[in-house]
């Protein structure tokens, strides 16, 4: 029986990386040892950082004039570091508040001065986002999240901003087109589309480097990471490495524009399947549904139970809904393919032919 993994992170990578990375975990290109025994100041694992860099570059089109992190923490520490570095004392910094990541962003960030949230979507039940946003004047910066995970909502055209633009894509990163020139900082932990959990990659504007509180610890100063080629101390060596194979597999694929057409397609799958059955249904705006985490409830809630112990039994793994929101989530990161949402959609139709 095949094995469909939807987790929402660590999610599932895709079999190839998994299958180099295997294939040369002992003896990495002839060396006689493992990209885990590497020193990071090596020749070897020098190039094979640098070769990531360049792929996340050429695959995102980073201008020159933007620095690429290979940070740790997770982006949970950036939401600390971004105001630590960007926040200065005395200024103010604006927040889309949509969902339970931004929660924790500007919880965070309410650590080291005033954050104004700019637009709330508790109305809601953040299940939507802001069609318009009229930040003040005068932000240090504008954070959003891309993405929200738990909530299922994504953001189809981010907003035109005056202040520089931050974004945490941890979720949907490298999943469709982007324009790095909008954004002063994107900032993405690797686990959901770029690689394994430890790596946490940042893309910066060279004009925001500099800018950090002298309290901030090294580590967490952007300029000082850069300085150092984001090897001011250890990094972690192995995620960097299994990231750069999955960006040679997003390049294979035929680059952004062709992995944000696959997950397109995917999601109008999957989100055709909930709305074309009174069985099922969305909880989120269909203007804004995320194609990346898809969380759905059953008409009949008594039900879910047994909807996620069979589709264990069949192979469909981590389907459980967040425990916030209850109900299923199929998260279908960049490394899922069509197969795996075509599994599920045929079990759903299953389920509900013998239960409906
Ligand atoms: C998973 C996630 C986080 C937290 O990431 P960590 O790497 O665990 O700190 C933050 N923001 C979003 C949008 C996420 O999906």
């Amino acid at each position: 029986m095949t094995t469909w993994n939807f987790a929402a992170g660590p999610a599932m990578l895709p079999p190839p990386v998994l299958e180099r990375a295997a294939a040369e975990l002992a003896d990495w290109h002839g060396t006689g040892v493992s990209v885990l025994e590497m020193s990071h100041r090596g020749r070897e694992f020098t190039g094979i950082a640098e070769r990531a860099e360049a792929r996340l570059r050429e695959l995102a089109a980073v201008p020159d004039d933007y620095r690429v992190l290979f940070l740790q923490g997770g982006a949970t520490l950036q939401f600390a570091a971004v105001p630590l570095n960007l926040l200065p004392p005395g200024g103010r910094a604006g927040y889309v508040h949509s969902g339970a990541w931004a929660k924790k962003a500007i919880e965070e960030a309410r650590r080291y001065g005033e954050v104004e949230v700019v637009w709330d979507g508790a109305d809601s039940g953040y299940t939507t986002l802001p069609r318009e946003l009229d930040p003040p004047p005068g932000l240090a910066y504008l954070h959003v999240t891309s993405n929200e995970t738990i909530g299922g909502v994504q953001w189809q055209e981010l907003p035109e901003t005056e202040a520089p633009l931050v974004a945490d894509m941890s979720s949907d990163v490298l999943s469709r087109p982007l324009d790095v020139s909008r954004f002063g900082l994107i900032y993405a932990g690797a686990q959901k589309n770029l690689g394994p959990a430890g790596l946490t990659v940042v893309i910066v504007r060279d004009e925001l480097l500099g800018r950090a509180r002298p309290e901030t610890p090294t580590a967490v100063d952007y300029r000082a990471q850069a300085d150092a080629g984001s090897m001011l101390n250890t990094p972690p060596t192995f995620a960097i490495y299994v990231a750069g194979l999955v960006f040679d597999w997003l390049a294979e694929l035929g680059g952004l524009e062709a992995v944000g057409a696959r997950n397109a397609g995917k999601a109008a799958l999957l989100y055709g399947a909930i709305d074309g059955s009174g069985f099922y249904e969305s909880p989120v705006d269909p203007a804004v549904r995320s194609a990346m985490n898809v969380p759905f409830r059953l008409a009949d809630r008594g039900l879910e139970p047994a909807f996620l112990a069979e589709a264990a039994d069949a192979g469909l793994r981590e389907l459980k809904g967040h425990r916030s929101v209850g109900g299923m989530r199929a998260s279908i990161y960049n490394a899922m393919p069509l197969e795996g949402v075509q599994a599920l959609v045929a079990f759903m139709r299953e389920f509900e032919r013998r239960h409906g």
